[in-house]
């Protein structure tokens, strides 16, 4: 049996090596390396596969989120509503910005963030919310839209594990995941789905006014060479991650099926086992199993996690402290009981191994192990 990787870069890498290698060094010799044909190509690409009228790429997926919030405008004082069990990087920036991070509970089976918990959670100083699509699949975005135009807010997706990723509204259209609020944000960072080599990362919006401002702040805040408008960073994607990414995109929905083909005989694996919840998908939403995690129920989940170890199989406890309880977010203004599912989840969530190169031999030694142990 092949060794069993959390993420297997190389043999993603080794299907596709000939047509990287010649890209990055036609790349090198051409000399564009920041803001070079590749970039424009990439976000046009990217633009018609995601059918948004925009794409601004950037540095990576947390600049992408920072970047979307000085577009908005939102101010030092402000309220972003998001939610308590994901990864540092949305809450970060919403603090980094003078903003004020309002975090509130998830679902517990679908992991995303709880609609009563914004409900709850909104005052006259919440601007904005940013649900994250976690893990692959979708928020729900019917009723985050609805409660953000009640409320005359704007709705920020995080959608670094979810992009490709499709969305169905009770009307029955559909979008894909990060096209539906102002903005859209997602992450280049080589383990994501769509991955490259490097850092990387994009914003994502259909309103072209937003889009212009946004332009110009990830360069310096320049709208005219060497004319600064407003306060800007520099944040890139360069030329040679352009070149892999536009490689890799047509392969994106072979990946992502990829990717549900594993979960899929994950989940048939485990479905009687009593203790462990495998991962519920919304009916409004596709699923691209970024991660594929499951519950254990035994309150052996720490055994397990080691047990796997012992056995050569990688596994991850995302996250393992929800965010209210870090050092650099902890707030007096919250309250535990609000955070019952999050609570919960931190101490029986597993991730397993997942990625587009798994084996049925890989994929039944991991079944087999976990049933043999949790039981
Ligand atoms: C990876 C990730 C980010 C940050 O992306 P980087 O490119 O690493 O900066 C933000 N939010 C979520 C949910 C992520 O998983």
């Amino acid at each position: 049996m092949n060794k069993i990787q959390m993420v297997d870069l190389k043999g993603q890498y080794t299907k596709i090596q000939d047509q990287i290698d010649e890209k990055i060094l036609e790349v090198v010799k051409s000399t564009a390396y920041i803001n070079g044909p590749e970039v424009h190509a990439f976000q046009k690409e990217l633009e018609e596969y995601l059918d948004v009228k925009h794409v601004i790429p950037c540095a990576n997926g947390t600049d992408a989120l920072q970047i979307g919030m000085m577009g908005l405008g939102l101010k030092p004082g402000d309220e972003v509503i998001t939610a308590d069990f994901t990864f540092a990087a949305t809450v970060e920036v919403i603090a980094l910005l003078g903003l004020t991070p309002v975090l509130v509970d998830v679902e517990k089976d679908s992991f995303n963030i709880d609609i009563d918990a914004i409900k709850n959670a909104i005052t006259p100083k919440t601007k904005a919310i940013v649900p994250v699509h976690l893990y692959g699949q979708c928020a729900n975005m019917d009723a985050v839209l609805e409660i953000a135009k009640e409320h005359n807010l704007f709705v920020i997706e995080d959608t670094a594990q979810a992009i490709g990723a499709d969305y169905t509204f009770k009307d029955g259209s559909k979008k894909k995941a990060g096209t539906i609020g102002e903005i859209g944000t997602t992450s280049f960072f080589p383990s994501k789905n769509l991955g490259c080599y490097g850092d990387g990362g994009a914003i994502f919006t259909n309103d072209d006014d937003l889009a212009h401002i946004i332009r110009g702040m990830v360069n310096h805040g320049m709208y005219k060479r060497y004319y600064h408008d407003v306060v800007g960073v520099n944040s890139r994607l360069d030329s040679i991650q352009a070149a892999i990414l536009r490689i890799k995109l047509p392969l994106l929905d072979s990946y992502c099926k990829a990717r549900k083909k594993a979960a899929d005989t994950y989940s048939e694996a485990f479905v009687s086992n009593k203790n462990i919840v495998t991962p519920v998908i919304s009916d409004f939403t596709s699923h691209v199993f970024h991660q594929y995690t499951l519950q254990i129920l035994n309150g052996k989940r720490n055994e397990l996690h080691q047990h796997l170890l012992d056995n050569n199989i990688p596994n991850a406890i995302y996250y393992p402290v929800p965010l209210h309880s870090q050092k650099a977010y902890v707030d007096e203004r919250y309250n535990e009981a609000d955070f019952k599912n999050t609570n919960e989840l931190i101490d029986t969530v597993i991730s397993l191994p997942m990625h587009t190169e798994l084996d049925e031999e890989q994929l039944t030694f991991i079944t087999k192990t976990i049933n043999d142990f949790v039981n």
